[in-house]
C-alpha cells in the first residue's frame, strides 16, 4: 500500500538537489509514498554555501515557471501521485522583501527553515560560541514564527547535528511552540537526521511530545531527501513512535489535509 506522505523533498530545481522531479515519481511506489511536495530551496543569506558559488538568487536552479512547467507535466504523467508544490524559504524574517515575493507564487505549502545564525554558517558555529549560537538561532526562529505568512517550520533543532551539546532552554522552546499553535503553523518531522547516525528525528521525540502538550495536534513528515533513493526515508521507524494522538498530514493550496498512516 502506498500510504506516506513526504512533505520535505529537494529536486534539482534546488542548487543542492541530485535527482530530477521525475526520479522521485520513478520510486515513489517502491518507497510506499503517494504524496511528494517538492520543497526547493530559496536562500537570500550572502554566508549560504550555495549562494557563494551563484552569487545571485536568481541565477540558482530555481526558476518558478519552470518548475511548475515540470511539476504540471509529471501530474498529468503519474495521475496516481499527488503532486504538491512548494518552497523551503531561509529565514524569512531576515528577508521580508524577498519572502514577500515567493509567497505571492502559488505553492501548496511554504515551508520556513532556519539555517544561519546572524554572522555565521552551519556546519560548525563559525566565530560564536555554542551558547551564543543557540541564543542567536532561537531569537531568529521566534522572530520567524512571530512575523508567520508560512504553513510548516522546518527541523526545529537542526544545528543538533553539528554541535556536541546543544540544548534548548525550556522556556524559549515553550514560547517558539506556543507562538506556532496560535498561529497555526505546524511542526515538520524531519527524518534525515537519521541517516547522520543520529537515532532521533528533527525535532527530537521530546520536542515532538511537548508541542503536543501545548496543544499541537498537527504535523507534517518530510525526509528533506536530496536525491530519490532518500524518499520517505526512515519514516517505517519514525511514524510508529510518534504521539498517538497528533495527525499527519499535508498541504493543497496551503490547505490541511489529514492523512492516516499506519
Ligand atoms: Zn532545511
Ligand atoms: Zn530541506
Amino acid at each position: 500500500m502506498n500510504e506516506f506522505v513526504d512533505m520535505h523533498v529537494h529536486s534539482k530545481f534546488s542548487i543542492d538537489g541530485m535527482s530530477t522531479m521525475e526520479d522521485y515519481c520513478l520510486i515513489a511506489g517502491k518507497t510506499g509514498t503517494r504524496v511528494i511536495c517538492f520543497t526547493e530551496h530559496v536562500d537570500f543569506n550572502s554566508a549560504e554555501k550555495n549562494l557563494s558559488i551563484v552569487k545571485d538568487n536568481r541565477k540558482q536552479n530555481f526558476v518558478v515557471d519552470d518548475y511548475f512547467r515540470e511539476i504540471n507535466r509529471l501530474r498529468k504523467k503519474y495521475g496516481s501521485l499527488t503532486l504538491l508544490s512548494g518552497i523551503e524559504f531561509s529565514e524569512p524574517s531576515l528577508f521580508p522583501e524577498e519572502f514577500a515575493l515567493y509567497s505571492s507564487y502559488p505553492f501548496d505549502c511554504i515551508t520556513a527553515g532556519i539555517h544561519h545564525c546572524y554572522n555565521s554558517v552551519f556546519p560548525g558555529a563559525g566565530n560564536l560560541s555554542v551558547s551564543k549560537a543557540i541564543y542567536e538561532y532561537y531569537q531568529i526562529m521566534q522572530k520567524t514564527v512571530e512575523l508567520g505568512g508560512f504553513q510548516v517550520l522546518a527541523h526545529l533543532d537542526f544545528p543538533k547535528l553539528f554541535f556536541d551539546k546543544w540544548v534548548i532552554d525550556d522556556d524559549v522552546l515553550d514560547m517558539i511552540l506556543s507562538t506556532m499553535i496560535d498561529k497555526n503553523i505546524l511542526l515538520e518531522v524531519n527524518t534525515s537526521s537519521l541517516n547522520d547516525s543520529c537515532d532521533e528525528p528533527m525535532p527530537s521525540y521530546s520536542v515532538i511530545n511537548r508541542y503536543v502538550q501545548l496543544g499541537g495536534n498537527k504535523i507534517v513528515i518530510g525526509s528533506d531527501a536530496h536525491s530519490s533513493d532518500r524518499l520517505s526515508g526512515h519514516f517505517r521507524d519514525v511514524v510508529p513512535r510518534l504521539p498517538n494522538r497528533i495527525q499527519i498530514g499535508y498541504f493543497r493550496e496551503r490547505k490541511f489535509i489529514p492523512v492516516l498512516m499506519d
